[in-house]
């Protein structure tokens, strides 16, 4: 295209990942002319989506699991004011503009999450997606999970071949900045960037942005999250792509903020690995030391699918934003341990714990008083590797271990660095259950819809598996009330 040319669609999709794929493949089915911008080249389509196992907190491929609702209510926000959640529980034409752009995971986007989510399947697996209870790389966990067999890729190999199929245009190495909007203020196309900083104008009478969140934005990282975001790393390559800009073009014309500005869904990860999403999810059998070699937090409250993002984002908080798990020969007592340790790198290893400390530039004797201290707390018990054994250190230890506490005294020793990988920021946008973005009175802006990562959804504890699952379902939705509009 030429330099400031522009091109005319029913609808423009920004983002070429689980959501923006949905939306347009949705639209392409109803026969609209649709364009797909990416910033990436196509080798790297597909965004975060292309690198997840896409794991779907789902009990069948029909019905979601038996806790999602509750998960999300439990986390729906801080301190929230119970007039306003009773307003809430009320229609949704009836919600007042406040509770309409609440601070809160609403509960009108959690009912059709959980309704569509089957339906969505379904017609995933309409386009050669299938599903079944794969083994993860958690050992213990707390619900059910079903996932793509091939992952997310598998997801966006498919939609992207139904797109091209169905003739979407897609633009790849092409960055939207900028959404355009015609006298009466409703959204009539975007302003992108191509290679060489080459501005290209699209002009449509929807546009469903579905770009990500801003996991790869140091500045924005460090504006929302402050200064240890500097620790922070994406878990893998399609991170770096998101920089926020479709949460930033939809403020900038007037959108409601959702979602915790201040979070991001935690992983942890071995800095010294450039694999994708190098976790490393066995310190609930050993303990985690800081650089003073000191304990810091319970590494075992309860399995690990729950607990990983409470302590990573704990380990982002002590000096420098890194811990070592320390375990030792008795992790082969639990069976398979591997599989919950993603890392391309081997362990750290010595045959005492003084020379371990050498290893890893901790003071030997402190780690040595650390290991003691916990040794001598640690009692008699069943050892359970596989299910929450309630073998915790004695009263009075602090921070206490409650689960799988056994003394770190076989040789060889081991330990794994550990950083928090930034999986996926939470701040982003405010859509209704139709995918409109809404502005700051709740009132949709015209022409504009969005789904996936970029949307405000999570606070607190993220609701585990199903951030994928809400691209798909919220994508397909926006492609569907978009063409309403084109
Ligand atoms: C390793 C890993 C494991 C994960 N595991 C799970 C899991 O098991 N289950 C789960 O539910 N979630 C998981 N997640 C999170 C989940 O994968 C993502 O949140 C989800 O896929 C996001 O989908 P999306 O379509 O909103 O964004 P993405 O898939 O990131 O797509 C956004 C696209 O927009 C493009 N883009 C960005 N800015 C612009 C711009 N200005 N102009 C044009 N294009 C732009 C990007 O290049 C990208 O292709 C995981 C994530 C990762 C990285």
């Amino acid at each position: 295209m030429a330099a400031g040319a522009i091109e005319q669609f029913d609808l423009v999709v920004v983002g070429c990942g689980v959501a923006g794929l949905s939306a347009a493949v949705t639209a392409l089915e109803e026969g609209a002319r649709v364009a797909i911008l990416e910033r990436s080249g196509v080798e790297d389509r597909g965004g975060q989506t292309r690198w997840t196992e896409a794991a779907m907190r789902m009990k069948s491929e029909h019905e979601v699991s038996d806790d999602f609702e509750h998960h999300f209510a439990e986390n729906s926000g801080h301190y929230l004011d119970p007039e306003l959640i009773s307003e809430a529980a009320g229609d949704y034409e009836n919600w007042s503009s406040i509770v309409k752009v609440l601070n809160f995971t609403d509960p009108e986007l959690i009912s059709t999450l959980s309704e569509r989510a089957g339906p969505t399947l379904q017609w995933l697996k309409s386009h050669g997606v299938r599903f079944d209870f794969q083994p993860g790389y958690f050992i213990t966990t707390c619900t059910t999970r079903l996932s793509p067999i091939g992952g997310g890729l598998a997801i966006v190999e498919a939609l992207a071949a139904a797109a091209e199929k169905k003739g979407a245009h897609f633009f790849y190495k092409t960055t939207a900045r900028k959404l355009l909007q015609d006298e009466s203020g409703a959204v009539n196309g975007l302003e992108a960037v191509g290679p060489g900083n080459r501005v290209v104008r699209f002009q449509a009478p929807a546009v469903v942005l579905a770009s990500g969140g801003f996991e790869g934005n140091s500045e924005m990282l460090t504006h929302y999250l402050g200064t240890d975001a500097r620790y922070l790393r994406p878990v893998a390559r399609g991170g770096y792509y998101n920089k926020g800009e479709g949460i930033r073009m939809a403020l900038a014309v007037g959108a409601a903020p959702a979602g915790d500005y201040g979070q991001i869904h935690a992983e942890p990860l071995d800095p010294r690995s450039g694999a994708p999403e190098p976790i490393v999810l066995v310190f609930n059998y050993g303990i985690l030391v800081n650089r003073n070699a000191v304990r810091f937090i319970n590494e075992a409250p309860s399995t690990v699918d729950a607990t990983y993002e409470s302590i990573t984002r704990r380990i982002l908080k002590e000096p420098e934003g890194i811990a070592w798990a320390i375990f030792d020969a008795r992790i082969d007592d639990v069976p398979n341990w591997k599989r919950s340790v993603r890392s391309d790198q081997p362990p750290v290893s010595a045959s005492t714990l003084s020379d371990l400390a050498g290893k890893l530039g901790l003071d030997a004797a402190s780690l040595q008083s650390t290991v003691d201290t916990y040794n001598a707390a640690c009692r008699e018990g069943h050892f359970d590797p596989l299910a929450v054994d309630g073998l915790a250190t004695a009263p009075g230890y602090l921070p206490a271990k409650s689960n799988w506490a056994r003394p770190i005294d076989r040789a060889p020793y081991f330990a794994y660095p550990i950083i928090c990988g930034n999986c996926f920021t939470f701040g982003g946008i405010k859509v209704n259950a139709r995918s409109q973005v809404v502005n700051a009175d709740g009132d949709p802006i015209p022409g504009l819809y969005a789904a996936g990562e970029m949307t405000g959804l999570y606070y607190g504890t993220y609701t585990g598996a199903t951030s994928v699952l809400r691209g798909a379902v919220y994508g397909r939705i926006a492609g569907r009330s978009a063409l309403g509009r084109a």
